[in-house]
């Protein structure tokens, strides 16, 4: 089998990797750089025209991050024929998201003068959605391309990340032997507050795609989640004490959900006074409805749980009126996760981040280039910070703290997975070089007999 990474290697990006079984092309994932709305964002799809047997007859999509899903317009336009899978959820959540990430594009390309790739239109998305194949976890689908020279079939995992997010194994024929590929992509061995941990294939596996996100973070596998739990309701209850506003930046899928139903245990618990109002707003009102709608059929602990249970108020689109709110003790669940520019949460920080008695707290990952870096160095060596194109560098007054609640798995975790997994070779993506870098020598280490390669744009791996 070949395997080629087409996404940036060097960093988090556009995760997509192009694999070719036996005359059967698979494309995995098909992500946009976060942040990077230029076509310099997505993934190197120019690299399949060297090969004329570099067919696609097939896109995978494990879940609906942009970072996995952002270049799928582009896809589309160029290999219109190619069949489109991933889970029912993932199916229920891009009925919602792409539309709104072409109008998302379609604004920013106006305030930044910045043309992105080509998206697609509301009626595209409409046609397009309509052929997805949805899939149910843990059932065998087909995947064998149309000159396929042996039979490929695949099966989604639940991997504990978001909702909808799956691993993906593939299994196939190859020189008259039985082989398999397991693709983890984003994944979270270990329950969160509404998904359970992930679940993965029984070994063996010859080849294992492991993502690496926390390989650089030594702090996260020091701390347990319920430490980080506490941490942070101690911290918004100090903040709503000394009259100051709360603001979380989440990921509009996942940490948003995940941190409504944090601040319902809290409140239930009498931690947090009940009459404080929540603020939500935007796309992330629409997903939680995707939540809710599917609790019975997605893995969850605790199916009766609905996220719209959680009482909330919609953040008021006026400026008149989100200043007025502004005013009062409240919590405001935001996104962008990462803070980036023009978004809610950006712009919610900068009217913070002078107000000593406010506090924004990170609850999910913040890779290093993201306006939500720059705020927590600033805070944590006292100079100033400057959010957004037109924000005025500002001293940072406000608490702010970053608290480990990811989606991902800690980096032993994601060793204990290869031990158990036991894979011939394992492909590390998905992670900054540092956080590669530490994984592929504790890999080596615990577990010299797998090969470790790091992947590299463009280069092509036969496993
Ligand atoms: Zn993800
Ligand atoms: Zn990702």
């Amino acid at each position: 089998m070949l395997l080629i990474p087409l996404g940036e290697s060097n960093k988090i990006g556009a995760s997509c990797y192009y694999l070719n079984v036996e005359g059967t092309g698979i494309l995995l994932d098909a992500g946009q750089s976060p942040g990077d709305d230029s076509l310099a964002g997505l993934p190197r799809f120019d690299i399949l025209d060297e090969d004329p047997d570099w067919v696609i007859d097939h896109v995978v999509i494990t879940h609906a991050h942009h970072d996995h899903v952002g270049g799928l317009p582009s896809v589309i336009r160029k290999w219109p024929h190619a069949a489109i899978h991933m889970t029912v959820a993932t199916r229920h959540l891009l009925d919602t998201l792409l539309p709104a990430s072409a109008r998302l594009q379609a604004r920013r390309a106006k305030e930044t003068g910045i043309t992105g790739p080509p998206s697609l239109t509301e009626e595209e998305v409409e046609a397009v959605t309509y052929l997805f194949q949805g899939h149910t976890l843990e059932e065998d689908f087909d995947l064998t391309g149309l000159l396929g020279r042996s039979r490929v079939s695949a099966r989604f995992f639940h991997s504990g990340h978001v909702l909808g997010a799956a691993g993906l194994l593939v299994e196939f024929e190859e020189g008259g032997l039985r082989r398999r590929l397991f693709y983890t992509s984003d994944t979270n061995l270990r329950n969160q507050t509404i998904h359970p941990g992930g679940e993965y294939p029984d070994p063996p596996i010859d080849a294992l795609v492991l993502e690496s996100t926390l390989g650089a973070d030594g702090d996260i596998e020091n701390t347990t989640r319920r430490e980080e739990e506490e941490a942070l309701c101690s911290a918004i209850t100090r903040t709503l004490a000394r009259g100051g506003r709360v603001l979380l930046p989440v990921f509009a899928l996942g940490r948003a959900q995940e941190v409504l139903a944090l601040i319902d245990r809290f409140k239930r618990r009498g931690r947090i006074p009940e009459t404080v109002p929540v603020y939500t707003s935007g796309l992330m009102r629409g997903v939680s409805d995707i939540y809710d709608r599917t609790r019975f059929s997605s893995p969850r602990l605790d199916p009766e749980f609905e996220v719209y249970g959680v009482e909330q108020k919609r953040m008021p689109r006026s400026q008149a009126g989100a200043s007025s709110i502004l005013q009062e003790p409240a919590i405001h669940v935001a996104s962008s996760g990462m803070m980036m520019e023009n978004t809610l949460s950006n712009r919610l920080a900068q009217r913070l981040l002078g107000d000593e008695k406010s506090g924004i707290f990170f609850v999910g990952f913040v890779k290093e280039d993201a306006p939500g870096h720059r705020l927590l160095e600033a805070a944590s060596n006292g100079s100033e910070v400057s959010l957004g194109y037109l924000h005025e560098p500002q001293k940072v007054r406000c608490e702010v703290e970053k608290f480990r609640l990811t989606g991902h798995s800690n980096r032993r975790d994601l060793i204990s997975l290869v031990q158990r997994l036991n894979p011939e070779i394992t492909v590390l993506v998905h992670g900054d070089p540092e956080a590669r870098a530490w994984m592929a020598d504790n890999i080596r280490f615990f577990h010299p007999a797998t090969e470790v390669v790091l992947s590299e744009q463009g280069r092509l791996l036969t496993l």
